[in-house]
């Protein structure tokens, strides 16, 4: 079994609750990712937005522990709200205010745990998914007092119009992208890290026959705006190249966005706990 199918794996779902307590008092900070479960083409698995974010942390978590900061994965989120993709089968969905409470309630738990500081990340594109993320954020934050964020890449936070300097959002850069049209979903990119994590899910068999889908800006206007319309432009389920796809690849994006990652969570982390001593 590759590592990357389990996704309780390196999470608090394997700590003993002394391991949990102790990392604490430590002051570790909490990770969380939120991913959904849809279809990803005839390629990839459904689960392909858990595994992602889920392996990405786990990266995070390393390199965070190379540079002294502690840190723990919450067992990620994986009912999310799915819209794009609503007309295939093995769409899960979850209504928007359902999603914020749970949310919600796991933030109190965290904190409860001595938790002072979460990084929510995303495997998921859909825009209103990742409005519900931030908006369940400001609850936290809210209710818990304590500093939870929105880690995500700078372009992202720009398509959900969404200031850099919000406080609800810890930005990273975002992957220069060497495609030359959309490789958005179960394409060139995702499949690439899915062959680096867990090669046994994919079907690498299927991968040269499957014919890219180039989408113009237009295209993936249509493409999002109801689900219908998604699965008659795209009857296969992918926007992008997958046949491209390689492992490599997908190690090196792996890596390089959890280097981006642990940096924007020490930055904030520095700032938070000596503030303005300017
Ligand atoms: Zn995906």
């Amino acid at each position: 079994m590759d590592q990357g199918d389990a996704i309780f794996a390196g999470t608090m779902a394997e700590m003993t609750w002394r391991e949990v307590e102790d990392a604490a008092k430590d002051n570790a900070v909490a990770l969380w990712a939120f991913g959904v479960i849809e279809q990803h083409g005839l390629h990839l698995p459904a689960g392909t937005d858990v595994y992602l974010p889920s392996a990405r942390l786990r990266r995070v978590k390393a390199v965070l522990a190379e540079r002294g900061v502690p840190s723990v994965i919450v067992p990620p989120f994986y009912w999310g709200v799915n819209f794009v993709s609503a007309a295939f089968p093995v769409s899960f969905q979850v209504r928007p205010q359902i999603m914020i409470e749970l949310m919600v309630d796991i933030f109190a738990s965290i904190v409860r745990d001595g938790f002072k500081q979460t990084f929510c990340v995303t495997g998921h594109g859909d825009a209103l998914h990742n409005k519900t993320i931030i908006e369940a954020i400001q609850r936290g934050r809210a209710e818990t007092r304590t500093d939870i964020s929105f880690l995500a890449e700078d372009g992202l936070l720009k398509r959900l119009g969404v200031e850099l300097a919000d406080p609800r959002v810890t930005p990273f850069p975002s992957a220069p992208s060497t495609a030359t049209f959309p490789d958005i979903h179960a394409g060139q990119w995702e499949t690439s890290i899915m062959l680096a994590i867990c090669p046994s899910l994919v079907h690498q068999d299927k991968l040269p026959g499957i014919p890219p889908v180039q989408f113009s800006p237009a295209d993936l206007q249509d493409w999002r705006s109801a689900p219908e319309i998604a699965r008659r432009k795209t009857p296969m389920g992918h926007v992008g190249e997958p046949a491209l796809a390689n492992p490599q690849a997908g190690q090196k994006d792996l890596d390089a966005g959890a280097l981006a990652m642990a940096e924007a969570i020490i930055q904030r982390r520095n700032r938070i706990s000596s503030p303005s001593r300017a």
